[in-house]
């Protein structure tokens, strides 16, 4: 069965009316017929049939089998983190989110984990910090903002010879291009705000495992934290879900052109897209995914904040915002964005230049996205500070 039928129809008809379209159980509780008797339901933050529907769907689409849903990506990376005790060690890649690199600075290196930065492009890099403390291996492919390409096969070997869990944030390929699961990892996160749920109109986070008594771990610390993904949030992300391989079609052929484009134009210094045979892993990349993705990175010769921020301000499809993944295309300027909470040297360390863009295709005519791109570019060239919104009018 195509895998767009298989996910269609493991949704569940509603077995009491006969709806199609899932149910929304906005109920904090649920009565009991006796204390302890009830129809498998007692209270909503340990369970929801709505939020059960996308969790059983999240297992389905990464050929898992648990899953579970949070009120964000990071509080899913938190749920996995509180497995950890003082003195357990993770083995993260250097250009991993910001907002990971937050949690583990900020809040749990203040309880005595220890974590370890590396290169994960190339395995032995991984190989050379694992040590009897290493709980973690935690993998970013392709990692954001610069698309660098880790081999999950190879290193949920090393990992597990080491003894160590292996997680890959899945956020950037979505199930519908790269299953970790089936490649070795032990655990697979997403911040579902993104290619899951795909119209920039809910936070939500989802996480998936193979193994039961895992899961059922995963499971206890999602209800002793509490940051669960509401029943409404859950019914929309359902809803993304629905079309994630239709719309991963779109974003990768918009994001091929536009990649295409930027290798093309004499502004530009670099293109990051492991689409491309120039990319430094493309052909890692090529094993494990069946298409490579939607975000495009690239920089400019002149590789200043500014020429960024004149590139940023210039377009008009691409809209100037934190997040990717919707339908409508974005982009962002991760020194002064996403990326502003990585102290700087470890920034440019990870090859996140002041002039870095990174472009979030959306679903839009693949042309309409490249004559943007070309527009701005133009603009940043020639330095003209001109509004996008004098622009708008136009369209
Ligand atoms: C956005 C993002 C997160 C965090 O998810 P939220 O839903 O914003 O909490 C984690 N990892 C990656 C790769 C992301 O892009």
């Amino acid at each position: 069965m195509q895998e767009i039928t298989r996910i269609l129809h493991s949704l569940p008809i509603d077995p009491l009316t006969g709806a199609i379209s899932v149910p929304i159980y906005q109920t904090a509780t649920f009565v009991q017929d006796a204390p302890g008797e009830n129809k498998g339901f007692d209270y909503a933050r340990s369970n929801n049939p709505t939020r059960q529907v996308l969790e059983s769907l999240i297992a389905t689409l990464e050929h898992g089998r648990r899953g579970l849903a949070f009120a964000s990506g990071l509080a899913a990376i938190d749920c996995v983190l509180k497995m950890l005790e003082s003195g357990d060690e993770i083995v993260a890649v250097d250009d991993i989110y910001g907002g990971s690199f937050r949690l583990f600075t900020h809040v749990y290196e203040k309880f005595g984990v220890k974590v370890h930065y590396v290169d994960a492009t190339d395995p032995q890099n991984i190989l050379k910090v694992l040590s009897p403390k290493t709980r973690l291996v935690w993998l970013e492919t392709p990692t954001n903002p610069t698309l660098k390409i880790a081999d999950i096969e190879a290193i949920s070997r090393f990992a597990h010879a080491a003894g160590a869990l292996v997680v890959v944030d899945n956020t950037f390929a979505s199930p519908a291009l790269q299953r970790p699961l089936t490649l070795g990892a032990d655990i697979v996160i997403h911040s579902a705000t993104k290619y899951l749920a795909g119209h920039s109109d809910v936070i939500a986070g989802l996480l998936a495992v193979q193994d039961e008594a895992l899961g059922e771990r995963l499971k206890f610390f999602q209800n002793a934290g509490g940051g669960i993904l509401g029943p409404w949030d859950s019914w929309l992300t359902i809803r993304g879900i629905e079309t994630l391989p239709l719309r991963m079609e779109a974003h990768c052929r918009n994001a091929f052109a536009v990649a295409r484009a930027l290798s093309e134009h004499p502004a530009v210094a670099e293109v990051f897209y492991p689409g491309l045979s120039t990319h430094k892993n493309h052909s890692v990349a090529a094993k494990q995914q069946s298409a490579f993705g939607g975000v495009v990175s690239f920089t400019l010769k002149d590789d200043t904040t500014e020429a960024a921020r004149t590139f940023v301000t210039n377009t008009r499809l691409f809209k100037l915002a934190e997040s990717l993944g919707g339908v409508k295309s974005l982009l962002c300027h991760p020194a002064t964005m996403t990326n502003k909470s990585i102290p700087s040297e470890k920034r440019l360390a990870a090859g996140v230049r002041d002039s870095l863009i990174r472009l979030s295709c959306g679903i839009e005519g693949a042309a309409d996205l490249v004559e943007d791109v070309r527009w701005a570019l133009e603009a940043s060239g020639n330095n003209r500070m001109e509004s996008r919104y004098a622009e708008a009018t136009t369209l």
